[in-house]
């Protein structure tokens, strides 16, 4: 049996409609249409996981560009000759503003200052090697001065990438999500003051907003499916 052009083997084989998404385009979608980017139609999302996914609505549709990689904002060129990523190269913006970088950062910062970390470090086994990202958002609630440093460090970082971001796509909000998120309050004042620093062309436009993503885990299910859902009814 013949593959029908655009058709997949699953939806041959079941006579349904199939969609394959990339999971940052799905959640991306998902925030922008019924999460923290709903009501507007130019929607960068960013989700601060391992790494930094993303994905990219343009004039109320998902930006999937040539070959449907086109959101992939957590390798974009940000340093030169910095630290490795996973994808070879030393200049990627994960590197910095991700929850990897956090725990990375964490850890230096921690080793550095023992006495500032010390909250911090009493809600693990007590030494900076096993500090992880759950303890530094927790540890900043109760004012860990290492935890507060480091978030105020990833703001700044993610609002580089962020400007940069604007200079190329000229978003109306950034919606950012993932574990991280969870202690936004502790990241966004530096995320907003860097964006705001860097942004070119800020005479002539607004800033773009920096919200917090609202679906949570949910985001990526909620954007296929409605993406599903979409596809569907244009064919139909
Ligand atoms: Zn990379």
């Amino acid at each position: 049996m013949g593959r029908r052009p655009g058709g997949s083997t699953f939806g041959n084989s079941t006579g349904l409609t199939v969609l394959v998404e990339n999971d940052g385009n799905a959640a991306a979608w998902g925030e922008a249409r019924f999460g923290g980017g709903e009501g507007f139609r130019d929607v960068v999302a960013a989700t601060i996981g391992t790494g930094i996914g993303g994905g990219v609505v343009l004039g109320g549709e998902l930006f999937r560009c040539s070959h449907g990689a086109a959101g992939e904002v957590g390798h974009m060129g940000a340093v030169a000759n910095g630290r490795l990523c996973i994808c070879g190269r030393k200049s990627c913006w994960e590197q910095y503003a991700s929850g990897n970088a956090l725990v990375r950062d964490a850890r230096a910062m921690a080793t550095e200052r023992l006495f500032d970390a010390q909250i911090l470090l009493s809600l693990g086994d007590g030494t900076p090697e096993e500090v992880l990202g759950e303890l530094v958002t927790h540890a900043v609630q109760s004012v860990d001065r290492v935890a507060i440093d480091v978030l105020d460090r990833l703001g700044e970082w993610l609002g580089r990438g962020l400007a940069s971001l604007s200079a190329i796509l000229d978003p109306q909000i950034f919606v950012i999500g993932g574990g991280a998120s969870e202690a936004s309050e502790f990241f966004l004042p530096s995320a907003r003051a860097s964006l705001a620093d860097r942004i070119i062309g800020k005479q002539y436009r607004p800033i773009p907003e920096i919200r917090v993503a609202e679906l949570g885990n949910k985001a990526g299910i909620v954007g296929a499916a409605d993406l599903a859902r979409v596809k569907f009814f244009s064919e139909t």
